[in-house]
């Protein structure tokens, strides 16, 4: 069986909040409970990047978490996937441009899926997650190929755009 398979099946997962609200990771704590029990989809929050395939990240990005989130996303072993849960993790929601804090977690770590919503429910977490163990998938294909594992990096405003090949669950952003 192709190694592909066994990390689509128990991926391990890496939670980390870089300077949210709490909100959002409520939520992600929420899909560990019985309720939505995401472990009976063979998922499990290690808390170490070493062995960790899918990076949960909530919060804008305040400046102080910014160096510990690159060492985090620099930890974990390829093929890896990032998820951006929240509005705030995808453009810095309500702290966007605030004194301590960014645009989101795309202007320091390639993101793979986006999840809006302030807070992110649940289900669209899971959905995400969902959505990001396919892209997880296809980057093992490829590494076991190999070629290139991220796709085009553009320009836009003078700040680097990773978007192209991001998947996208829920609305709009505000
Ligand atoms: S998106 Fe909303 S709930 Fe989530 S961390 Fe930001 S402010 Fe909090």
């Amino acid at each position: 069986m192709k190694l592909s398979l066994f990390r689509k099946k128990s991926p391990w997962i890496l939670h980390y909040n870089a300077g949210g609200c709490n909100g959002c990771d409520i939520e992600i704590l929420a899909c560990l409970a019985p309720r939505f029990d995401i472990e009976r989809l063979g998922m499990i929050n290690k808390g170490n990047p070493k062995q960790s395939d899918v990076l949960l990240v909530t919060g804008p990005v305040t400046h102080r978490c910014r160096e510990r989130l690159v060492e985090l996303y620099a930890q974990m072993p390829e093929p890896k996937v990032v998820v951006a849960v929240g509005t705030c993790a995808c453009t810095g929601g309500v702290f966007r441009e605030m004194y301590h804090a960014g645009k989101g977690i795309d202007r320091f770590i390639p993101v793979d899926v986006y999840i809006a919503g302030c807070a992110a429910r649940p289900e669209q977490i899971i959905e995400g997650v969902a959505k990001a163990l396919d892209i997880l998938e296809r980057k093992s294909k490829e590494i076991e190929k190999p070629i290139s594992l991220f796709g085009e990096v553009s320009e836009h405003d003078g700040e680097t755009d990773r978007r192209g090949m991001a998947g996208k669950v829920g609305g709009g952003k505000n």
